[in-house]
């Protein structure tokens, strides 16, 4: 195993002729949290959809210490996955549904012996598995799209916002599922507004400001640096 899971290395993104990555570089250990922040529009939904393979790119990007493979069928095979800002659940289909649609490149075996883990770790999501999707509360709708994830058995979490439009206690129930997955083992790119949250549960963290790797560092040292303080720390 390398001891980088993620390298990134100078990764340009342009939409038509707007460039709106210029240049990131960005490197995860294997089993940590990495928190990127950065204010609306910094590009940090781009760079995810960029390592997952959703949108082309130029630069290097490195998994497990060769170069990511090219599909993104390929990419989930080998472990990344994406839960998107928006969550694109479908809301007319029921939670179990939702969830073993996660499962689609695993065996029927593997899919139901993954789903009764998934289930011991979100009892709520157990609870509701006959419910449509679209019934289901903010919180629940995020456990649901973390769930689901967790079906392709991935080994990085590519995870966009998750405390988006939250209550500030769900925010941390959430943030407290995020922890307790690395601990299982997954590695965790998280994309978050909410600074301060995320830098808390994280181990090193990137500030992205119009396209660009500002600062980084350990997340604890950056918890407590005074400019990022005043600009994107003040809000909880
Ligand atoms: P947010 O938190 O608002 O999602 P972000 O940091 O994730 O912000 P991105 O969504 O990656 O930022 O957007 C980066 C820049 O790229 C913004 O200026 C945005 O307007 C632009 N952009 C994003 N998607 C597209 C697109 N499909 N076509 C053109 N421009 C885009």
């Amino acid at each position: 195993m390398s001891d980088r899971l993620l390298r990134v290395e100078n990764l340009h993104v342009s939409y038509g002729k707007a460039e709106v990555l210029h240049g990131i570089s960005l490197a995860m250990k294997p089993g940590s949290i990495v928190a990127v922040i950065g204010a609306n529009g910094a590009g940090k939904t781009t760079m995810l959809n960029a390592i997952m393979g959703l949108i082309p790119s130029r630069g290097s990007i490195e998994y497990d210490g060769a170069p990511v493979p090219r599909s993104i069928e390929a990419r989930v095979a080998a472990g990344l996955c994406l839960v998107p800002e928006k969550r694109e659940l479908f809301s007319s289909m029921s939670v179990e549904d939702n969830i073993m649609l996660g499962g689609f490149l695993r065996s029927p075996s593997e899919r139901a012996e993954i789903q009764a883990d998934v289930y011991q770790r979100f009892p709520r999501l157990a609870e509701r598995r006959k419910q449509l999707a679209g019934t289901l509360s903010g919180g629940e709708r995020q456990m649901l799209a973390l769930a689901r994830a967790l079906m392709s058995k991935p080994r990085l979490l590519l995870l966009d916002e998750p405390s988006l439009g939250l209550a500030p206690k769900i925010v941390i129930d959430i943030l407290n599922i995020v922890a307790e997955l690395r601990n299982t083992g997954v590695s965790i790119l998280l994309v978050e507004q909410n600074a301060r949250a995320a830098l808390e549960i994280a181990d090193e963290g990137y500030l992205v400001e119009l396209g660009e790797v500002r600062k980084s560092g350990p997340a604890a040292e950056l918890a407590v640096d005074p400019a990022l303080m005043e600009g994107y720390l003040g809000r909880n």
